[in-house]
């Protein structure tokens, strides 16, 4: 059988920060939040240096914080307690600082998966307040009025232009859209597209 490797195939740049930072720092007193990245391996290899889950009655330790981040309400309990080893990615951020600066003037709408760590991350720097659009059903939920729309990192193009397109056909108030999907999401969904024509 032939075996056809995506270019893009491998860490992303976010996890590969979030990788080096939690080995670099880490040993037998870490603890996680969660798993750091969508990696069983590496999961699993930081189990063997030590690193255990971790729990609300964990204090002056080190916690590390998921590459795709958490509430904030918990991140700021954790960082009063312990020592913070933040994993974070910095597009993960950017989209923090994006809905924290417009969340007082317009309705927040995240394109994205109601349930995903990243979405409840988001989500709390618009003091969970933002519309979730995880199907086009949901769209009858944002109101007419200035809205602010961004994505979840890793959401899908076309989900997120479709709902887009939706939303501006119904929506005649001030939108303002930030496609915040990853470059590095993206490139991965079209290359799957073109080697699912191959193979
Ligand atoms: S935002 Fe992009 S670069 Fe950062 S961890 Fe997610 S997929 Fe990787």
């Amino acid at each position: 059988m032939e075996i056809i490797l995506a270019k893009s195939a491998g860490f992303c740049f976010g996890v590969k920060r979030a990788v080096k930072m939690a080995f670099e720092d880490s040993d037998e007193e870490t603890y996680c939040i969660g798993d750091l990245v969508h990696n069983p391996i590496v999961v699993e290899n930081l189990k063997k240096i030590g690193v255990k889950p971790y729990n609300e009655n964990i204090t002056n330790k080190k916690v590390i914080i998921r590459s795709h981040g958490i509430h904030k309400k918990l991140l700021d309990k954790i960082k009063s307690e312990n020592q913070v080893i933040d994993c974070v990615c910095p597009k993960v951020k950017y989209v923090y600082k994006l809905v924290e600066d417009h969340k007082d003037n317009y309705q927040i709408v995240i394109i994205g998966s109601k349930n995903h760590p990243e979405v409840i991350g988001i989500n709390s720097y618009a003091d969970d307040k933002a519309i979730i659009i995880e199907t086009l059903e949901d769209i009858k939920y944002i109101k007419n009025k200035p809205t602010f729309i961004v994505s979840q990192t890793t959401s899908n193009q076309n989900f997120f232009e479709n709902a887009i397109n939706m939303i501006k056909s119904i929506l005649n108030d001030d939108i303002i859209v930030y496609n915040t999907i990853c470059s590095a999401t993206k490139t991965r969904q079209d290359e799957a597209v073109e080697l699912s024509k191959k193979s």
